[in-house]
């Protein structure tokens, strides 16, 4: 047996939509709140498991604000905590 009842859905999904897509283009610095906030730069030298010297490996990335000076250090990409001894200079040059 189907029952009618009178929900609002379409128009309680369709705010929704819009709240998660402002939220998910663009990302604001959290200092000044400008919009813009991303990726500035990265710092190489993740240390070698094998022998602990830096290679050249991204060690943070460094999210940053086009307007202020506020940066912040990020882990990398990759999500390795040491560098593989394969790409060390004294390991395996
Ligand atoms: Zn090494
Ligand atoms: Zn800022």
């Amino acid at each position: 047996m189907e029952q009618h009842t009178l929900k609002p859905h379409s128009a309680y999904s369709g705010s929704c939509i819009i709240l998660t897509t402002k939220h998910a283009k663009s990302t604001h610095c959290t200092k000044c709140d400008t919009p813009g906030w991303g990726k500035v730069r990265v710092e190489t030298g993740l240390t070698c498991s094998g022998c602990g010297t830096e290679t050249k490996l991204i060690k943070h990335e460094v999210h940053g604000c086009t307007k202020c000076s506020y940066e912040e250090t990020h882990k990398p990409s990759h999500g390795l905590e040491q560098a593989e001894p394969g790409n060390c200079q004294y390991c395996n040059p």
